[in-house]
C-alpha cells in the first residue's frame, strides 16, 4: 500500500485558506506527506509568508486560473467561477496523474468547498476524497435540510423554523443563499456542493468546528459523516507543542507595515474594540460613516480594518470621510493586521465582525466578546449561533426602511458587550469557557485531534 499522501486544493481566498493551509500544516506534523494547491495569484502573494518556515513534507502547486493578477473589481465573478472551474479540473487531474508515476501517488484529496468540482475528478482517477467544510456544521445541515424535505419550509419561514438538531431559527438566521430573494443560480451552487457529496456513500466532510461546541450539528446528516477536526489555527495559539507556530503563513493581502501592535501595548487590559469586515465584503459608504459614527460616540480605542479596496468610492473619497481626522485621534485604521496577533492580545476587549467564519472560530479560540454585525453568505447563522447559542455577543439589528445599521445601534452594542453590566459580565464568562474547551479539542488527547486520527486511520494509514 502506497504511503499516506494527501493533496489539498484551495479556492484562493483568504478565508479558506487560512483554515485549508492549518489543516495541511497538521497534517505534516502528523507524518503525512502533503500537496498543497491553489492558484498562481494567491500562491504568489502567500509566497513571502511560507516559503522559509514551510516543513519538507509539504508541497505548494500553483495553476492558473486565467486571473494570474487577481479578481479584478470589473471582472464578471460568474465568468471567473466557469474559469476557476475549467482550468482547475485540468490542473489536478494532471497534478494527481503525474504523482501517481513518482514514487508518492496522490492517495485522498481534500478540496475546500467552492471546489465542488474537485470530487468529481477525483472520483474519475479513483482516489477518494473529503470536503473540508469552512463554515459551520449548522450551515452544512440548514443546506441539507433545504434540498432535503425542508426547502418549502425554509422558503415560507416569516417567522421561525424548527429543524432538527438545530436552535430555533428566524429569517434573519438564514444562509442569504437560501433567502427567496436570492438568484436562483447560487441556490445551484448550494446544490451543486451537496450532489457531489450525495454521489458518495457516507461522504466524509472535514469540518473547522468542534464536536463539543456543535455537539448536535455535527452528528445531524445521517447520510454524510461530519468530522470536527477545529479550529485549524496556529498551534502556538492553542498551547500546542510549537509555540512560535503563531502565523496562517498564507496571508494574500499586504501586511499592514502599522505600528498596530505598539499601539495596543499602550492601551489598558481589554480596552480595545477590534473592527473588521474580513477579506472581501465591501461596504456602502452611508454604512462606514455609521460605523465610525458609532465608535466615535463610544469614545473606546479601536482598531479598524479598511481594506484598500473596501470603500464604494476612490481613495480621495474615502479620506474624505466626515469625522475621519478625529477617528485617528482615539483609534487606529490599518489596512490589514494579523488577525491573530490582534485577537490575542491582553488590551482586546470585543470584537465588531462581519462573522466570516473564520473570525468566529478566532473569537473563540482567544476568548473575545463579539459584536455580530453579519453581511452575507453563512453570517447570519454564525451570528445566530454567537448570540444565542454560544452567548458570546450581541448582534446589531438594521434599520429596516434605510437597510442600514446606524452609529447609535453600533455604540449601543458596543457598549453593552464592554461594560461591567451582567450581560457583558455572562458573554466574557461563556466566551472563556469556549476558549478552554477549543484548546482542549485541539490537545493531544482532545476530540479534533483524535477525529483527525480517525480519519487518517479510515484512508488506511497506519
Ligand atoms: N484577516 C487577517 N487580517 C485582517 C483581516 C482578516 O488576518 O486584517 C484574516 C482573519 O484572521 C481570517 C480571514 O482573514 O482568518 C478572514 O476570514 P473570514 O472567514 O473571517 O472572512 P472572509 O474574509 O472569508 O469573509
Amino acid at each position: 500500500m502506497n504511503p499516506t499522501h494527501i493533496l489539498v486544493a484551495t479556492f484562493p481566498g483568504q478565508g479558506h485558506i487560512n483554515p485549508s493551509l492549518q489543516l495541511a500544516k497538521r497534517l505534516v506534523k502528523m507524518g503525512i506527506e502533503v500537496t498543497f494547491m491553489t492558484s498562481v495569484f494567491a500562491r504568489k502573494r502567500m509566497a513571502n509568508a511560507t516559503t522559509e518556515d514551510s516543513p519538507k513534507r509539504l508541497t505548494f502547486v500553483e495553476f492558473s486560473d486565467g486571473y494570474d493578477d487577481g479578481l479584478k473589481p470589473c471582472d464578471d465573478g460568474k465568468r471567473y467561477m466557469e474559469e476557476m472551474k475549467t482550468n482547475g479540473i485540468e490542473a489536478l487531474k494532471n497534478i494527481i496523474l503525474a504523482s501517481s508515476k513518482r514514487d508518492h501517488p496522490v492517495t485522498c484529496l481534500v478540496y475546500s468547498h467552492l471546489f465542488a468540482w474537485a470530487a468529481e475528478v477525483a472520483r474519475e482517477v479513483h482516489v477518494p476524497s473529503a470536503l473540508l467544510w469552512i463554515e459551520p456544521a449548522a450551515v452544512l445541515d440548514i443546506y441539507y435540510y433545504y434540498f432535503n424535505g425542508y426547502g418549502g419550509d425554509i422558503d415560507k419561514c416569516s417567522n421561525e423554523i424548527q429543524l432538527p438538531k438545530l436552535p430555533l431559527l428566524s429569517k434573519n438566521d438564514i444562509p442569504i443563499f437560501l433567502l427567496p430573494s436570492t438568484p436562483e443560480r447560487f441556490r445551484l451552487v448550494v446544490k451543486e456542493k451537496l450532489d457531489v457529496l450525495d454521489a458518495e456513500t457516507k461522504p466524509k466532510v472535514l469540518v473547522n468546528s468542534f464536536d463539543e461546541l456543535e455537539k448536535d450539528a455535527l452528528r445531524a446528516i445521517e447520510k454524510y459523516e461530519l468530522i470536527g477536526v477545529g479550529p485549524l489555527i496556529p498551534s502556538g495559539f492553542l498551547g500546542g507543542e510549537d509555540l512560535s507556530d503563531k502565523s496562517y503563513g498564507g496571508d494574500i493581502f499586504k501586511l499592514s507595515e502599522n505600528n498596530y501592535i505598539e499601539w495596543l501595548d499602550s492601551k489598558p487590559e481589554s480596552s480595545v474594540v477590534y473592527v473588521s469586515f474580513g477579506s472581501m465584503f465591501v461596504l456602502p459608504k452611508t454604512q462606514m460613516e455609521q460605523i465610525a459614527k458609532g465608535l466615535l460616540d463610544c469614545g473606546r480605542p479601536f482598531l479598524w480594518v479598511i481594506r484598500e479596496n473596501e470603500h464604494d468610492g476612490n481613495n480621495e473619497d474615502d479620506q474624505k470621510w466626515s469625522h475621519f481626522e478625529e477617528l485617528e485621534r482615539i483609534g487606529k485604521i490599518v489596512r490589514w493586521c494579523s488577525q491573530l496577533e490582534v485577537l490575542s492580545h491582553p488590551s482586546l476587549g470585543c470584537f465588531l465582525t462581519h462573522c466570516g467564519w473564520n473570525s468566529v472560530m478566532e473569537s473563540i479560540v482567544f476568548g473575545v466578546p463579539v459584536v455580530a454585525f453579519p453581511q452575507g453568505f453563512d453570517q447570519p447563522t454564525n451570528a445566530k449561533l454567537i448570540e444565542d447559542v454560544w452567548k458570546t455577543g450581541i448582534r446589531v439589528h438594521k434599520n429596516e426602511d434605510s437597510g442600514i445599521v446606524e452609529g447609535d445601534e453600533i455604540m449601543k452594542c458596543i457598549e453593552k458587550t464592554m461594560d461591567d453590566g451582567e450581560k457583558s459580565q455572562e458573554w466574557r464568562n461563556n466566551a472563556n469557557k469556549w476558549k478552554g474547551l477549543a484548546r482542549e479539542a485541539m490537545g493531544e488527547n482532545g476530540s479534533s485531534n483524535k477525529n483527525l486520527m480517525y480519519f487518517l486511520k479510515e484512508l488506511g494509514h497506519v
